[in-house]
């Protein structure tokens, strides 16, 4: 099953992108995770994309459509996938109807108010990238799972997120009208509790 999940940032793509992945056996392939992979390991790919991720921006299309082109071409992917985060543009969605074939497009969906105080209590264990929320593990320092530092992402200062909020309505919220159009398109509520949201996902995708 080759499937993209489309929202907001911190609407839950990737926390049930990942779960969903499991259960199926699939990857999941969030192209803000192989950015930040490529910024810490220092590769040209990563220079190049940092003040892009930093200040908020979409990294150019054609950055982009190379990388998950190039990953695509991984064995792990002829069983499916899940894109998280990846198309933002119908450039980049065009891009990929070329060479790979899209079964469902998950559209998650939250108000801009639930999106700005999720991502602002975010933290992220910059070792083995597992997220939390301040609400729950308070001003805790230490990753819960493997005991590395938990960070705030640069791009979840409040003003960026606001950024990256205008950026989604402009850019990649005309995708779900491209979807739509195709056939393939279906919603479902981000706004609740993760396990609620995640039984909403399975349902919506004929899963559950
Ligand atoms: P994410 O982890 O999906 O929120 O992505 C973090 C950041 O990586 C975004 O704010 C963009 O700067 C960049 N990024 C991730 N995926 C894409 C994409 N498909 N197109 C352009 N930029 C992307």
């Amino acid at each position: 099953m080759n499937l993209i999940f489309l929202g907001p940032p911190g609407v839950g793509k990737g926390t049930h992108a990942v779960r969903l992945a499991e259960e199926l056996g699939i990857p999941q392939i969030s192209t803000g995770d192989m950015l930040r992979a490529a910024m810490k390991a220092g590769t040209p790919l990563g220079v190049e994309a940092r003040g892009y991720v930093d200040n908020g921006e979409l990294v150019p299309d054609d950055i982009i459509i190379r990388m998950v082109k190039e990953r695509l071409e991984q064995p792990d992917s002829q069983k499916g996938f899940i894109f998280d985060g990846f198309p933002r543009t119908v450039a980049q969605a065009e891009a990929l109807e070329a060479f790979t074939r899209i079964d469902k497009v998950l559209d998650l969906e939250a108000a801009d108010e639930v999106i700005l105080r999720r991502l602002t209590g975010r933290r992220v264990c910059a070792d083995c990238g597992s997220t939390f929320h301040t609400s729950v593990i308070g001003d805790l320092t230490v990753c819960p799972k493997c005991g590395g530092t938990l960070i705030q992402r640069k791009d979840d200062q409040p003003e960026t997120i606001q950024h990256r909020l205008d950026v989604y309505h402009q850019q990649t919220e005309p995708l779900i009208a491209h979807y739509l159009k195709r056939g393939v398109l279906v919603k479902t509520d981000g706004g609740g509790g993760v396990d609620e949201n995640y039984q909403g996902v399975k349902q919506a995708l004929g899963l559950a």
